[in-house]
């Protein structure tokens, strides 16, 4: 395969792995020093994306890398945070056996995963990916995601508002006086 990025013809395998039914190659071009991913599935079949147009395109890891880098520019996420939820979504995805798999599924499954990994980023690739057309369906978007971050950030921040020490004795009896309740009835 040509070097996605210069076209050169040669490159070396630096990391192969068996992925389900093929083997997934990581390969360094020897004319620019790029890396890049290439996917051998054993019986051949290639997977194709169906478009929103019925088109149908062939799978490319690097397509859907490229839309969720966008998404994630400048974004304070770990080296290689991308790089592996891509390489997530491209396992599932040959996992599935599937020759076809609609872009709504994959769109889907890079939203699922920015949404538990940066909001912002999430945010950037659905107004592209869904194409939200209105202010009020984005804006409904952020209000779920901004009630679901309170919910989780309010425990752990409301607790240093007490010392451990004069905390404890208030939660203990807090919980006696609960277990009492309880046997009573
Ligand atoms: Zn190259």
């Amino acid at each position: 395969m040509n070097c996605p990025y210069c076209g050169h013809h040669d490159s070396k395998v630096i990391d192969s792995r068996d992925v389900n039914e093929g083997i997934r190659r990581r390969r360094q071009c020897l004319g620019c020093g790029s890396r890049f991913t290439t996917y051998e599935r054993l019986q051949s079949a290639t997977l194709f994306v169906v478009k929103k147009d019925r088109r149908r395109e062939e799978f490319s890891r690097d397509k859907l890398l490229t839309g969720i880098r966008k998404a994630c520019e400048k974004r304070p996420l770990p080296t290689g945070t991308v790089d592996k939820l891509a390489d997530d979504i491209e396992a599932e995805l040959y996992h599935q056996g599937k020759a076809e798999i609609p872009s709504a599924v994959i769109g889907d499954m890079v939203m699922e995963r920015l949404k538990s990994l940066d909001h912002i980023a999430y945010i950037r690739f659905a107004s592209v990916y869904r194409d939200f057309t209105d202010i009020t369906t984005l804006k409904q978007e952020l209000d779920t995601l901004l009630s679901a971050e309170a919910k989780v950030s309010h425990p752990t921040s409301q607790l240093p508002l007490l010392p451990d020490d004069r905390l404890e004795p208030l939660t203990k009896g807090h919980r006696r006086g609960r277990m009492k309740a309880r046997v009573k009835r």
